[in-house]
């Protein structure tokens, strides 16, 4: 009987130990798994409330964004013009059913409401609320229009937004053409980066300052035209359309541009050089821009701008005279 009764104990004792075992492994499991999911969150939750202050590193966390709302200030509002490509009988790139113009717009239209919301000491003004684009007749008369609404508003920065295309189907990214001197809207695009990353739109980012885009080189002002993905590209055809990954991606653009005006107001307006030095300036960032790509080079715009988008077209600005 003891002999029996110490088995039973032994017995007992190794169940115990085995169902310590088990809820201390559904324990540690709990934990870690709660601390995986919880790090995963946080690279893609962002806080929608300003942290009011410079607790949160983002160089720490690439991953998250802290989106502020500033409070107005005494100064002159900083006028920002948002310019949705194409519109009206000009639908830009087409995919499928999928006109351009319609990404354009959806996005615009987000960047702009979210840009009101986060900060008042910006006057937002967009080239067209709609499909509608009546002034359309060609390229050059589109182009002019644009311009003349940069100088209408008193514009500072001109964002323009498009989308891509290429014959080549795995070819992707985001494309941010700017003038070769402008430093300031080269830092701000940056910015826009960083934020497009932390939002899960990675992959190919590239600033392109060579190349003559007449409504980026004939501007006054600090601008740019982001070519946001390629249609022709299916991961960047699904978040392009998405509308959920559409406002994803106007509230970190919105997020980049009020962050870096409220913190950049002494930010040098935009001097646009001469004929000369524009010529030698261009020149010579091209052979020392590191985000310099050869014109053969299938991720490089020209290519696309000749072939698919109507609004980059050849290099000569008085090509589309009729
Ligand atoms: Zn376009």
């Amino acid at each position: 009987m003891p002999k029996l009764s110490g088995s039973r104990n032994k017995n007992l004792s190794i169940a115990l130990y085995i169902a310590g075992l088990a809820v201390v492994s559904l324990f540690l499991y709990g934990t870690l798994f709660t601390r995986t999911y919880k790090a995963a969150e946080e690279d893609v939750i962002i806080s929608d409330q300003p942290s009011g202050g410079d607790s949160q590193n983002s160089s720490d966390d690439p991953g998250s964004i802290t989106y502020k709302t500033y409070s107005k200030s005494d100064k002159e509002p900083v006028t920002v013009l948002l310019d949705a490509g194409h519109g009206g009988l000009d639908g830009g790139n087409v995919a499928g059913d999928v006109l351009e113009k319609d990404i354009n717009l959806a996005i615009t239209k987000k960047i702009a409401q979210y840009l009101e919301e986060f900060n008042p000491n910006i006057k937002v003004e967009m080239t067209r609320t709609t499909d509608d684009a009546p002034w359309f007749q060609d390229e050059e008369t589109d182009l002019n229009y644009r311009l003349d609404k940069q100088k209408e508003t008193g514009a500072e920065y001109t964002f323009s937004i498009h989308a891509n295309a290429y014959e080549d189907p795995s070819v992707e990214g985001t494309l941010f053409i700017v003038n070769p001197t402008d430093s300031t809207m080269k830092d701000l695009v940056s910015k826009i980066e960083e934020n497009m990353e932390a939002v899960g739109w990675d992959g190919n980012y590239t600033i392109v300052d060579n190349m003559i885009l007449q409504l980026v080189t004939m501007s006054d002002i600090h601008s740019t035209l982001i070519e946001l993905g390629y249609m022709t590209n299916p991961t960047d055809l699904e978040r392009l359309t998405n509308p959920e990954e559409q406002d994803k991606i106007a509230k970190a653009i919105a997020a980049a541009i009020s962050d870096y005006i409220e913190n950049n107001p002494d930010a040098p307006k935009y001097e646009k050089p001469s004929e000369e030095s524009s010529a030698s300036s261009s020149g010579s960032s091209q052979s020392t821009d590191p985000n310099a790509q050869p014109a053969q080079d299938p991720n490089a715009p020209a290519s696309e701008s000749s072939a698919a988008d109507p609004n980059t077209p050849a290099p000569d600005p008085n090509a589309a005279a009729s």
